[in-house]
Order: structure tokens, then sequence, then C-alpha cells
């Protein structure tokens, strides 16, 4: 069944949040969750929502995932419009998120504001962002970021009604071309100043250590995409290489990758 992040994510049940981005990642993700009987986290941005059609998901992965015994969240990941936010919400999504983390943070407010009221009426989960994640998202190679203050998250939560926050703590979305230093101590500072819990995104090339302790601190939804993209990259070369010529055989390949990376990370996080 379609059901939304407060259902399936707490603060003592921190969960990954899975980008789709190709029909053998959704492939994988719905059959990781039915196997494992385990609640699963689907999300779509802008983007590969362009790319993989509003058909797509209208027609095939909302309903796929309603009719599912096994509980799915299907949140609309990066809506950087109202307009964006509502389609999500025509299409079925479960979630959304709304990121106006690139505007003044009084603007960032107003427009946050207006999604929230949009997602309620839906009766969605909502999530929000302050201070802001940069990374392969904003077209850029520079990983600078804009640090969550815990001034501007306790305004920014005290001011929008939302259910999670996205913050910035030395994350990035995209390839880390060093090392990331992810600030644990910016997360409990945050987390002990806002009443609600938090998300990071840009969980790929965090090593597995400092995700485990940043839940410990008070992330509850970590966000991967970059991690499934090198997955099917990784899965289609090493087939086409053993010269596998069979469209099938080659999105099987892609589709076993995948489900390697969502067995690796969920092990992480049963505890
Ligand atoms: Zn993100």
């Amino acid at each position: 069944m379609l059901t939304d992040l407060t259902h399936v994510i707490a603060s003592d049940r921190p969960r990954f949040a899975y980008n789709v981005t190709s029909v053998e990642g959704f492939l994988a993700l719905v059959d990781w969750g039915e196997t494992h009987g385990k609640a699963m986290v689907l999300q779509c941005s802008e983007r590969y929502l362009k790319d993989l059609g509003e058909d797509f998901f209208r027609q095939l992965v909302v309903p796929r995932l309603d009719t599912s015994p096994v509980p799915f969240v299907l949140h609309l990941d990066h809506a950087g419009s109202l307009e964006a936010v509502l389609k999500g919400l025509q299409i079925g999504f479960s979630s959304v998120m709304f990121d106006g983390s690139t505007k003044p943070l009084e603007e960032n407010i107003a427009l946050s504001r207006e999604a929230a009221k949009l997602a309620r009426m839906a009766g969605v989960s909502f999530e929000a962002e302050v201070g802001h994640v940069g990374g392969a998202e904003d077209g850029d190679e520079d990983e600078t970021a804009m640090f969550t203050r815990v001034g501007d998250a306790k305004a920014f939560t005290a001011a929008v009604p939302m259910d999670f926050l996205a913050v910035s703590v030395g994350n990035a979305h995209g390839r880390y071309r060093k090392p990331p230093k992810i600030q644990l101590n910016r997360i409990a500072d945050l987390a002990a100043a806002v009443p609600v819990p938090l998300v990071l995104h840009g969980g790929t090339g965090i090593p597995p250590a400092d995700l485990v302790e940043a839940t410990r601190r008070g992330m509850v939804k970590i966000n991967l995409g970059t991690e499934l993209k090198l997955a099917w990259i990784a899965g289609i070369q090493s087939s086409l290489a053993a010269g596998e010529m069979e469209p099938d055989r080659i999105r099987a390949s892609a589709r076993q990758s995948i489900t390697h990376v969502i067995q690796t990370m969920e092990a992480l996080l049963t505890r």
C-alpha cells in the first residue's frame, strides 16, 4: 500500500530513501521490499519524473505500490516550485519535498509554507530544506555548501509546518571528489534545537560508520541516489564487457547490481 513518510520513518527507525532513476531500479526496490516484507521509501526528482514520464508514475508506479501488501512511500524529491508540488500530488505521490534552499531564508519560508499547505490538503507528509546542500544538482562540480545554522533551522521549523527537515552538514549531492566530512556535532545540535526529524541528502560516498553515527545523532532519512545510478551503470558495463547482447540479460545485470546495493545499505541500518 502507499503510505507517507511518517508511517515508515521514526527517530528509532531511520531509513534510506532510494531515488528511482531507472525502471531496473524501480523493479529492484519493489522486489526487495516485497521479498523481505519491509517498508521501502522510493523517491523521484523532477528530472527523472520527466525522464521516466508522468504516465509511468501515474499508471504504473502508483497503482503497483498501492496494491502491494507491503507499505511503500513514493516521495517527490526536490520539487523546485509550487507547480511541481501540485503536479506530484496529482500524480499520486504520497509525500513531497519542497526545496527553496537556494533562496533567501524569508523567501524560502514563504514558499515552503505554501507548499506545506498543498501537502496538508492532500494529506501527505512534507519535507523542506534550510541551509543548502550543494553538488551535482546545481550543475557545477563545486561542493561548496551553505551549512545549516541552528538559528535558521529554529526559525524555519517554527514558521513552516513540516514533518521532516533537510539540512546541510557537510553532505553533497553526486560524487564526492574528496571524502566528505560530516559534521556530526552540527547534526546533534540541530536535532536538539528543532522539533522535526532530520534528513541527510547525498548519502552516496559517506563512510558507513558516519552514516550510522548520523542516525544516532538525529538523522532519520538518508537519501541515496548516485549509488544506485553507479550500480546501474556498473551492471550494464559488466554485462556488455562479458559480450552480452540480449537486452533482458543486460537489464537483469543492472537490476542485480542495484539489488546488491540495497542489500548492503539495508544491512547497515538493521538494529
Ligand atoms: Zn537531495
